[in-house]
């Protein structure tokens, strides 16, 4: 709570009064605090690839340029760091694009089945490499639905990915759509992964946070992918929810508003 008191001022009498302002500046606090934790968080992202790198460049500078088979190693760690911080920058950037209102949706009419088939054929070759048996499952009547497709592609990528690189050999991944209400299409990603403990699952949308850091740096990951589909699924009026049971599995349920070409929900 921050006050403020303004004197009042009466001609030949001096002070005769004051105005006092409370002003509550916790939100604005939490605000700021917020900020100053993504700051450090995006600092300290792009500074662990960027000493790897640095460390890596000096070995090779140091003569171990001369072994072919050790350069070659040390230079794939490089490319491997710079590909990380590439996709961080790429994501933050979406982010920011998201957060500003500067990625408008271009919504057009987009055929629900087709869309699942295409992103689980996008994810088969990194399925099979798992042994993870997928399955795509839409319910009768869901056809075509209005959504900004890249958008909508680019959550259901996150999503699978999630699924795969959280689940061990051998598990299941299923995706399904499905009408909980007419309004509405709700599509779900459903794995037999290691699954997220209670405590954890309140802050799994908030950027950064994840798990396991070591294990998500190791898969590729950014933390920021469920963050990104949250903010696209609200752009499209939408809620996005995750349930986990350790050891057990995760299903993230994407809800969207079933908008359909002529403006009616059907
Ligand atoms: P990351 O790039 O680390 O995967 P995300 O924002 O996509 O970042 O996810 C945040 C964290 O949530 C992950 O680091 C992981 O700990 C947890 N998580 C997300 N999806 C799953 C899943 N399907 N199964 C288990 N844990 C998951």
């Amino acid at each position: 709570m921050r006050v403020t008191f303004t004197p009042i001022h009466r001609r030949d009498k001096g002070i005769s009064g004051a105005i006092a302002v409370l002003q509550d500046v916790t939100e604005q606090e939490k605000l700021e605090q917020s900020r100053r934790e993504f700051v450090a968080n995006v600092s300290h992202e792009l500074r662990t690839p960027l000493t790897t790198i640095k460390s890596y460049t000096e070995a090779l500078d140091d003569g171990a340029m001369d072994d072919r088979e050790l350069a070659q190693r040390f230079v794939s760690v490089i490319r491997n760091e710079t590909e990380r911080m590439i996709r961080l920058v790429t994501d933050l950037l979406h982010l920011s694009r998201l957060d500003s209102n500067q990625a408008p949706l271009r919504r057009q009419s987009t055929s629900v089945p087709e869309m699942l088939e295409e992103v689980a054929d996008r994810f088969s070759f990194q399925m099979r490499k798992k042994s993870i048996r997928s399955t795509v499952r839409v319910e009768d009547g869901i056809k075509h639905v209005l959504l900004d497709r890249d958008q909508i592609d680019q959550v259901l990528d996150n999503l699978v990915s999630n699924a795969i690189k959280y689940t061990l050999d051998g598990g299941r991944i299923e995706i399904v759509a499905s009408r909980p209400d007419p309004s509405s299409i709700a599509i779900r990603v459903k794995d037999t992964g290691i699954g997220i403990s209670r405590k954890d699952l309140s802050r799994i949308f908030d950027r950064f946070y994840r798990v396991d850091k070591a294990r998500s740096r190791n898969m590729g990951g950014t933390g920021l992918g469920l963050s990104i589909a949250r903010e696209i699924v609200k752009a499209h009026g939408g809620t996005i929810a995750l349930d986990s049971e350790p050891n057990e599995g995760t299903t993230v349920t994407v809800t969207l508003p079933a908008l359909q070409e002529g403006g009616a929900a059907s």
